[in-house]
């Protein structure tokens, strides 16, 4: 009685055993990187990039063919809020307010537009951040938002141009751009201090993990283009390790 009892146990386990292998070797191949992720927290293979530097570096110009060539997403934070004004959304009429004195939109709103910008992309190779983050709050955010994502941020590239140069260019682009922010230099004036004092810590924020660059913003569109590429490709090889 006892011997038929131990042997039908046997039996149990062994049978159990045989049906978690085969199973094991049924999901190996479709779900061996989803079951990589659940178990291990294993990164999720993505190339994600921002574009730093104040306003009139070139970070709009230069996004549009980064983005083509390595087929990143496109997250410009201005671009997002100039749509929700364009549409007179009440995100839109509120940012307004802060855009036309040169002052920063408030964290709390733009994270949140990320937020919801990531859940409309998803299982995508990367992003381009241009504009964001522009304070220490919004990249710490940034950093939580891609945790979750299981993603980080490979690098950094700031875009150096003098403040002379920037206001020639800003005043230029405002004679077509219709941007209300670029018409006058009290407002562009008010805009590079805000950069001074908020976004600037920002890059002493990823100073600190290694992940920061400076690249040379003034020259053709084309040479700095060169320049960004090449840190972008020596930034891709590390990041595949
Ligand atoms: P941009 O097109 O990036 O130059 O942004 C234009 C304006 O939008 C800025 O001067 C800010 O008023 C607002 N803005 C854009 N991105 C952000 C951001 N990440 N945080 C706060 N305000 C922003």
């Amino acid at each position: 009685m006892r011997l038929r009892f131990r042997l039908r146990i046997k039996t149990t386990v062994c049978s159990t055993l045989a049906s978690i292998l085969i199973l094991a070797i049924t999901f190996r191949f479709c779900h061996l990187r989803i079951i990589f992720v659940v178990h291990t927290g294993q990164k999720v293979h993505m190339f994600n990039l921002i574009l730093f530097g104040p306003p009139g570096s070139g970070k709009g110009t230069q996004s549009d063919r980064l983005v083509e060539k390595y087929g990143l997403i496109h997250l410009s934070t201005g671009n997002l809020l100039r749509e929700e004004i364009a549409n007179k959304t009440p995100l839109g009429k509120e940012a307004k307010k802060f855009i036309d004195h040169g002052q920063l939109v408030p964290d709390e709103v733009v994270i949140g537009m990320v937020d919801s910008f990531f859940d409309r992309h998803k299982n995508v190779n990367g992003f381009l951040f241009d504009g964001f983050p522009r304070t220490v709050a919004q990249a710490q955010a940034l950093d939580k938002l891609l945790t979750l994502k299981k993603t980080d941020i490979a690098v950094v590239l700031a875009l150096d141009v003098t403040e002379e140069e920037l206001v020639k260019r800003l005043l230029n682009r405002g004679k077509t751009s219709g941007r209300s922010d670029d018409n006058s230099e009290d407002v562009i004036r008010k805009r590079f201090a805000v950069y001074t004092n908020e976004t600037s810590p920002v890059a002493d924020y990823y100073k600190k993990s290694r992940k920061f660059k400076a690249i040379h913003g003034e020259g053709s569109v084309d040479e700095i283009n060169a320049a960004l590429r090449q840190a972008i490709d020596k930034a891709m090889a590390v990041h595949k390790d």
